[in-house]
C-alpha cells in the first residue's frame, strides 16, 4: 500500500519546486507577511518555509498529513473554489510519503510551539514534542524522494532545481506585496533573494526581477463586463505590468495569477506573444504579469489539480479583450 501511495504521491509533487508551490500557498493561506525558504542541495536535500502565519493547532496536527485533511473546505459549496487550484488536503500528504517531513507550529495563544515529523502519512511518536518557538509555521522538507528512485533520477541538476525554486518564489513575491519573501541558501550568510513589503507592485518587481525590467513597465488595467458571453455574462478584471518598450532580456517572462491563484494559460500566453511580435518585432523576450479577478464558477473545475494549466468560461472571448488592450498600450507606449 505504501508504495502505491508512494507513487500516487509522485504524481502531486514532482519536485522540489512543485513541493514548494504547495507551500508558499498554504504559508499565504495562513495570513503570512513573511515567508523565508531555506534551500540545501535545489531543495533536494532540503527544503524549508517559515511563515508568521496563523500556526496550526495541537489537535489538527494529529492528523495533518492524512489524505483530505483540509481546513479550508467550510461548506460543500466550496467544493468547485477549492477544487479549482488546491490539492483539498493532499499535499502534505504527498510530501509525507515521499519525504521526511517536520512541522513546528506556535498558533497565538499557544503556551509553546510543537514540533511534528511525519512518515506515509502518520504522525511519527504518536504526539507531537513541545518546543521553543515564535507565531507561524516552519515546514521542512529533508530527502525529497529518498524512497523513489525513479522520481530521483529525473530530477535536474542542483542547480536547476534551485532556479526552478527561484521562479517559483519570484512569482508568489510578485503577486504578494504584502508579504516579505526570502530565500536563503543554507549556510551561506547573505539572502540570495529579500523582498521587502511593497507598496507599489512595481517596486516589489524591481526587487525580484531587477530595475533594468521594473523600468520598462507600464500598467494596463481592465475591468470588464462581457455582455455577449453568455447567461449573465461575464466580469472580469485585469491588473497587469506588462513592458513596453524594446526590453531585452535572456529569456521572456510571463507571471499569471487568476484569483490569486499561480497558472498557467498557454492560450492567453500566445496571444500576448503574437502582439508583441507584431507590434514590437524587436522585443522579443517581453516580461508580463498579469493579474485575472474571475467569478470563481467560470474556471473550470475539472482540470488535474496537480497541473497549473487552467481553463475558463468565455476563455476566447477574455483573450480577445486582453489582446486587444495590450496592443493598445504597445502601440501608445511607443507611437
Ligand atoms: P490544503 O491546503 O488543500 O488544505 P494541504 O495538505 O496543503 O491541504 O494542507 C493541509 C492543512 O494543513 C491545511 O488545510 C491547513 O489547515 C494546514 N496547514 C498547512 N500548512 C500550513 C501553514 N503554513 N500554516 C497554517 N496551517 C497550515
Ligand atoms: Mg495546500
Amino acid at each position: 500500500e505504501d508504495v502505491v501511495n508512494r507513487v500516487a504521491a509522485g504524481e502531486v509533487i514532482h519536485r522540489p519546486s512543485s513541493a514548494l508551490k504547495e507551500l508558499l500557498e498554504n504559508a499565504l493561506d495562513a495570513g503570512a507577511t513573511a515567508i523565508t525558504v531555506t534551500v540545501k542541495d535545489g531543495g533536494c536535500k532540503l527544503l524549508q518555509v517559515t511563515d508568521d502565519g496563523v500556526g496550526i493547532r495541537e489537535n489538527d496536527l494529529a492528523i495533518l498529513c492524512e489524505r483530505h485533511t483540509t481546513s479550508k473546505l467550510a461548506t460543500f459549496e466550496d467544493l468547485n473554489e477549492v477544487a479549482t487550484f488546491g490539492f483539498r488536503g493532499e499535499a502534505l500528504a504527498s510530501m509525507s510519503f515521499v519525504a521526511n517531513l517536520t512541522v513546528t507550529t506556535m498558533t497565538k495563544d499557544a503556551p509553546h510551539a510543537l514540533k511534528a515529523s511525519y512518515r506515509d502519512g502518520v504522525l511519527e511518536n504518536g504526539a507531537a514534542m513541545p518546543c521553543a518557538g515564535v507565531k507561524g509555521t516552519t515546514i521542512a522538507v529533508e530527502n525529497l524522494f529518498y524512497n523513489v528512485p525513479t522520481r530521483r533520477k529525473a530530477l535536474r541538476s542542483p542547480t536547476e532545481e534551485y532556479n526552478r525554486i527561484v521562479d517559483v518564489v519570484q512569482r508568489y513575491a510578485s503577486s504578494r506585496t504584502a508579504t516579505s519573501f526570502v530565500i536563503r541558501k543554507l549556510g551561506e550568510a547573505r539572502p540570495a533573494l529579500h523582498c521587502p513589503v511593497a507598496t507599489e507592485r512595481v517596486d516589489r518587481l524591481r526587487a525580484v526581477y531587477g530595475a533594468a525590467v521594473a523600468k520598462e513597465l507600464t500598467p494596463l488595467r481592465l475591468n470588464v463586463s462581457m455582455p455577449g458571453a453568455g447567461a449573465g455574462g461575464l466580469r472580469f478584471a485585469l491588473d497587469a505590468l506588462i513592458s513596453s518598450s524594446s526590453y531585452h532580456s535572456k529569456k521572456s517572462t510571463f507571471v499569471l495569477f487568476i484569483n490569486d491563484r499561480l497558472v498557467e494559460c498557454a492560450g492567453l500566453k500566445r496571444a500576448i506573444e503574437a502582439v508583441y511580435a507584431a507590434v514590437l518585432p524587436k522585443a522579443e523576450k517581453p516580461f508580463v504579469y498579469a493579474a485575472l479577478t474571475l467569478p470563481p464558477r467560470a474556471v473550470d473545475v475539472n482540470v488535474h489539480p496537480t497541473k497549473r494549466e487552467v481553463h475558463f468560461l468565455h476563455q476566447d472571448e477574455l483573450i480577445d479583450e486582453v489582446q486587444r488592450a495590450v496592443e493598445g498600450v504597445l502601440r501608445g507606449a511607443n507611437a
